[in-house]
């Protein structure tokens, strides 16, 4: 990571350099251009004025001396006749130039027409400028200058480019170096010590994705020890039953049970070994719930005809414990596994019934609440303390663990309930007033 860091941005600066560079010499050196002829045009148009080069000739040496100090600012002047002969040149002897009459800027010049040109030499390495006028007398004067090539000027430039280059590409390294240092060390620092990540300074832009990794790792950590406890849970469960079992089995292997309470210890192995039967078909449901990823048979599911159905079949256990059961509301249709709601409401209801008093009452009903089809189980029972209610809902809490074994409770009733509600990403609301009653709503 490091390493395609500092490629990048040492990519990026030299991109950056050669463009930049490139840009500001193409334009520069174009302005330059442009200055270079206007200064020769205007240069042309003032010797062309003097009307020195009106005659046949240059009258006089001194004159022809005069023109030779433009050699000294580097300007060319050249006249040259109708036929292409060079009557006069400042920086040679025109008798030994040869014809001039195939040049561009003097053809043009000829037809009348701004007479410019750029020539480069290869033996000066530079580009000449030229402008060469008509005069009235048919003859064209030309004035030339000699100036760098645009590749010229970036060659003398490279020395002081290329320290530029190397200082720049110095400083991405240690740049990232440093970025890649400061960006990777809160991670690193993560990586060994995920207890502590609360405790490691991050920077902004991490701080969702630390918050993140706490969370998970917290919820890891508890999902671990609710594991633990849970196996720890099970066992002590399991192992309440079958002591008393093989207990009362010992004790009719030993012939020490006498007739009168051979039916009281029979009753006694039933009741253990419903128990455990219980037990065991709720682990089993559990741990079936916690595949969240097996698929279910989701579909459209009215909740009141699934809660008068639960109401139909706990009746008998409503009746056999004198608590009355009822059933109201509106039909609310649901997107729903039909057996697990089914389950859901069964154990609400079971709840009701079993944690009630004598003549007391549970009643189902199915509204829309806030836009939401709920279903709500009441009942005028024994009612839960506040400051259990959260915790009823835990795999094997129980507030009074005599009264829900008595009744045939596992404890892992609410559990269940609980992950029925979350696989349909439904909301569980409750509310208990002791010795009153209890109220427990699911919103869909
Ligand atoms: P259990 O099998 O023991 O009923 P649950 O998970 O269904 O287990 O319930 C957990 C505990 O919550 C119960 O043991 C009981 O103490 C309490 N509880 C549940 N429902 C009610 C209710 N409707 N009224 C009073 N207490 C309840």
């Amino acid at each position: 990571m490091k390493r395609r860091i500092n490629i990048c941005l040492s990519a990026l600066s030299l991109i950056a350099i050669v463009t930049t560079v490139t840009g500001i010499t193409a334009v520069y050196y174009g302005l330059f251009q442009q200055q270079v002829q206007d200064d020769l045009k205007q240069c042309a148009g003032l010797l062309a004025e003097s009307g020195l080069f009106q005659r046949a000739g240059l009258r006089t040496e001194a004159e022809a001396k005069g023109f030779r100090a433009f050699e000294q600012e580097d300007i060319r002047i050249t006249w040259i006749d109708k036929d292409g002969t060079v009557l006069f040149d400042n920086t040679a002897e025109a008798a030994k130039l040869p014809n001039h009459a195939d040049r561009p800027e003097v053809q043009r010049a000829y037809s009348g027409q701004n007479g410019e040109s750029t020539r480069y030499s290869g033996t000066t390495d530079m580009d000449t400028f030229y402008y060469a006028v008509l005069l009235e007398n048919q003859t064209v004067l030309r004035v030339s200058m000699q100036a760098r090539t645009a590749a010229n000027v970036l060659k003398a430039a490279a020395p002081v480019l290329g320290a530029i280059i190397v200082l720049i590409l110095l400083s991405c390294v240690l740049i990232g170096h440093l970025l890649t240092g400061h960006l990777m060390k809160p991670l690193e620092e993560m990586a060994e010590n995920l207890d502590g990540i609360s405790r490691i300074a991050v920077y902004k832009e991490l701080v969702p994705f630390s918050d993140r990794i706490r969370v998970q790792h917290e919820n890891i950590l508890a999902a671990a020890k609710s594991r633990q406890d849970f196996t720890a849970n099970i066992s002590h469960e399991l192992k309440t039953p079958i002591t008393a079992i093989s207990g009362y089995a010992e004790l009719i292997e030993n012939s020490l049970v006498d007739a009168d309470s051979e039916i009281h210890i029979a009753r006694q192995i039933r009741h253990n070994a419903s128990r455990l039967l219980a037990l065991i078909n709720d682990i089993i449901r559990l741990s079936e719930l916690d595949h969240s990823e097996l698929a279910r048979p989701f579909a459209p599911t009215d909740l009141l005809t699934t809660a008068e159905e639960c109401v139909r079949d706990l009746r008998p256990l409503a009746e056999s414990r004198n608590v009355s059961l009822t059933c109201h509301g509106i039909s609310a249709v649901v997107n729903a596994d039909r057996a697990l709601l089914e389950e859901m409401t069964e154990n609400l209801l079971q709840n009701g019934i079993r944690y009630n008093k004598e003549q007391g009452s549970v009643d189902v009903e199915v509204t829309i609440a806030e836009d939401r089809p709920t279903l709500i189980v009441r009942d005028t029972g024994i009612g839960i303390p506040a400051d259990q209610l959260d915790r009823v809902f835990e795999r094997f809490y129980r507030v009074d663990k005599s009264r829900s074994r008595k009744t045939g409770g596992t404890g892992l009733g609410l559990a269940i309930v609980k992950h029925i509600a979350e696989l349909h990403s439904a909301t569980i609301t409750i509310n208990s007033t002791m010795d009153k009653g209890t109220e427990i709503a699911v919103r869909f």
